[in-house]
């Protein structure tokens, strides 16, 4: 006899700004079958919605945790967005899909988000004198204060709708993982520092090959809202005991061209496995299959930006360590009396690993050409970490 499902398919619709238009958004929920409180987990795709590895690592972890739910193994329950963007999916502009930014306000779909501990003390600034000696009391009372700031919303526009809705899901959960990608990369994470060294397990299970700490880049990300809401309050009140952050972190595997099943499957069970090993799939497990590095600071990563336009040629591989002032691409001119016969050098400003690197080679003034992920704080890496 087949055992019986508790998965649920739930399928949110959000009105879009412009007349005639709406957008869906859905997602799977994984409830063990036997009653009881467990942690939830939350999994993310495609905030990015032109990142699309996430989305076919999750279709892969679906499979997984509907064989783990019907063998009664879920230890947790699972919230599942493989696509959680439909706004950014929708943005077609002669031919292009454009999903980093939204369209109709220029916002970054992965910038501005909430700073909750802010919100829930401009809403309820009585919050602090609540606190008491339980940790537990404290929890509960801070997660409340953060339902009634969010039923105190009234978003209007589609965008501001969709992130409410991720936002009231989420804040309930005790993981939460954003699925991303980069243009040309390895596996690498952003995780604030506090969750490190203690995760890196993480890295482990996931082949991370740099992992990048930051407590606030400065650009309102979603994976630092839910940590950051304990580490706030933990700051702003050190006499009282306040939960230990939650675990978010930003995934980014590999790529724009890395969408390919073998590959992605592996990533898939390597998630499993990450949350096998952390009980919440109840299973045998062995060790995580690669050994990492361990966390460096993001302010140490140089984002290496093209001085004028050209074409790049590189001369690093992706992985490849490099010597601070070692040739890293020389740019074509296509300007001046050079034009198409002198090339401009470009060098590595810090030593490290170089972890992301362009796919097209026609550059402009200020583009990216590449990330070093190297050990020492760079002077001119302050204020805003994140690229635009
Ligand atoms: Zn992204």
């Amino acid at each position: 006899m087949e055992a019986k499902i508790t998965t649920k398919h739930i399928t949110i619709q959000i009105i879009a700004d412009t007349a005639g238009a709406a957008y869906k958004v859905s997602y799977y929920h994984f409830i063990p079958k036997r009653k009881g409180n467990y942690p939830k987990i939350f999994l993310q795709a495609g905030l990015h919605a032109d990142e699309q590895p996430g989305t076919l690592i999750l279709h892969y972890l679906l499979d997984l945790l509907e064989k783990a739910e019907k063998s009664g193994q879920l230890n947790a329950e699972f919230i599942v967005f493989p696509m959680v963007n439909p706004i950014g999916m929708a943005q077609i502009f002669n031919h292009h899909h454009s999903g980093r930014f939204d369209f109709s306000t220029g916002l970054n779909f992965n910038r501005n988000w909430p700073d909750l501990a802010e919100c829930i003390l401009n809403n309820e600034p009585e919050i602090p004198v609540k606190l008491t000696e339980n940790e537990q009391e404290n929890k509960n009372r801070i997660l409340s204060s953060v339902r009634r700031w969010i039923a105190d919303q009234a978003p209007i526009t589609a965008l501001e709708k969709l992130r409410l809705e991720i936002i009231k899901i989420a804040i309930e959960c005790d993981v939460v993982l954003d699925l991303h990608c980069d243009v040309n990369a390895t596996n690498h994470i952003y995780i604030v520092p506090q969750l490190m060294p203690e995760y890196q397990d993480l890295a482990n299970w996931m082949g991370s090959r740099v992992t990048l700490t930051a407590e606030n880049s400065g650009g309102g990300s979603f994976d630092e809202v839910w940590p950051r809401l304990w580490i706030d309050l933990q700051r702003l009140y050190p006499d009282k005991p306040i939960p230990s952050p939650v675990l978010s972190a930003t995934l980014e595997y590999r790529g724009l061209i890395d969408v390919e099943e073998k590959l992605n499957k592996k990533d898939a069970e390597n998630l499993m496995g990450f949350f096998t090993s952390r009980g919440f799939i109840n299973s045998k497990i062995g060790s995580a299959p690669f050994t990492m590095p361990p966390a460096l600071p993001f302010n140490a990563t140089q984002i290496v930006k093209a001085e004028l336009s050209g074409l790049v040629c590189y001369y690093v591989t992706l992985g490849q360590i490099v010597e601070e002032g070692e040739l890293l691409a020389n740019i074509l001119l296509l300007d001046g009396p050079s034009a198409f016969r002198k090339k401009f050098p470009v060098y590595a400003g810090t030593s490290g690993v170089v972890f992301s690197m362009m796919l097209r080679k026609y550059t402009w003034k200020g583009q990216p050409l590449a990330k070093i992920a190297g050990n020492k704080p760079l002077s001119n890496r302050k204020g805003v970490l994140l690229e635009a």
